[in-house]
């Protein structure tokens, strides 16, 4: 496996690539939209720079890196020599539908399927293409260069194969494989995101405020981040389709989105990535600030 294929290039796409290029693989990033390509190559090399003032990577390296690199916002083109492709697009179901037929397509027989999503059914993306027992899911976490976890989910017809070869790549990129089965937020979000929504009930209900939520869970139960700090830096966006998944796929009303969550959501307030979420992210500011919708 040589030449890897990453869709979208939003948070989560422009760590996989970067990932996938610093261990040497040839990385081609596509996505619809020709500033987001712009801004994910910006990010993926001020992430190297900090690893070279750091000393986990020398300047060669990271020249290397950045060399086996490409973008482009033409699929075709992007998946045409690909061994895998990872899919790291807006975490929407008829998004992905649309993307995996297309890919199924335009790449080559033997080329594996990977996605990234966070809780869409591994079994339903690999329905849209003639090649379901190619199709895998491929979880990394964020921040991709730093997240050791890569929960590899096999969907109903994931073959053997396949999952050996992915499970084997993982472990090649310096990273550590489980293997899970494919049910609603496979693992790490069907236990994560109850979580984060509880404690977006917990604000919605007025109990406590954002900065109390969050130094309680830090303080109390040492998490290094709090549920609400966690949820604008996972996008509030991607949290909210995570629980309609679990509440769909479960039928239980326990899974149901806070109407808050809805809400901000709705407004555009989507966390990190939009400025502003449970705090407002401002460049070049690093302490934590309450957002004044929430701020006494
Ligand atoms: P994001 O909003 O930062 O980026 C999504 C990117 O996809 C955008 O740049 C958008 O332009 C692009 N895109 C949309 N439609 C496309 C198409 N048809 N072809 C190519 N590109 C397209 O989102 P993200 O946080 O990077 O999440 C991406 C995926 O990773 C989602 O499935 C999400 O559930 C999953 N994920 C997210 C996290 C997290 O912490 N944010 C963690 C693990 C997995």
């Amino acid at each position: 496996m040589k030449t890897i294929a990453v869709i979208g290039s939003g948070q989560m796409g422009n760590g996989i690539a970067h990932v996938f290029a610093q261990s040497g693989y040839n990385v081609t990033l596509v996505d619809v939209r020709e500033e987001a390509l712009a801004k994910a190559m910006e990010t993926i090399a001020r992430n190297m720079d900090r690893q070279v003032a750091k000393g986990s990577l020398s300047e060669a390296d990271k020249a290397a890196s950045l060399s086996r690199l490409s973008t482009t916002t033409e699929l075709a083109k992007g998946v045409e020599s690909a061994d895998l492709v990872v899919e790291a697009a807006t975490e929407r179901l008829d998004l992905k539908l649309k993307i995996f037929a297309d890919l199924d397509r335009l790449c080559a027989p033997a080329c594996i399927l990977a996605s990234n999503t966070s809780s869409i059914s591994i079994t339903q993306i690999a329905a849209a293409t003639g090649r379901n027992d190619r199709v895998i899911g491929m979880h990394f976490m964020n921040p991709v260069p730093v997240m050791k976890l890569v929960e590899v989910i096999r969907g109903y017809a994931t073959s053997d194969e396949v999952t050996k070869i992915i499970l084997e790549l993982s472990k090649a990129l310096g990273k550590v494989p489980v293997e899970v089965n494919d049910y609603p937020g496979f693992v790490a979000n069907r236990i994560l995101m109850p979580m984060i929504n509880e404690s977006i009930y917990t604000l919605f209900e007025g109990v406590a405020g954002v900065s109390e939520i969050d130094t309680v869970m830090k303080l109390g139960m040492a998490h290094p981040m709090g549920p609400l700090q966690l949820a604008d830096f996972i996008g509030l966006d991607t949290c909210l389709s995570i629980l309609k998944v679990l509440h769909e796929g479960f039928g239980n009303p326990k899974y149901a989105p806070c109407p808050l969550l809805v809400n901000m959501v709705t407004a555009g307030h989507l966390g990190v990535k939009s400025g502003s979420g449970f705090y407002t992210y401002t460049p070049g500011v690093k302490e934590l600030v309450v957002s004044p919708s929430f701020s006494k």
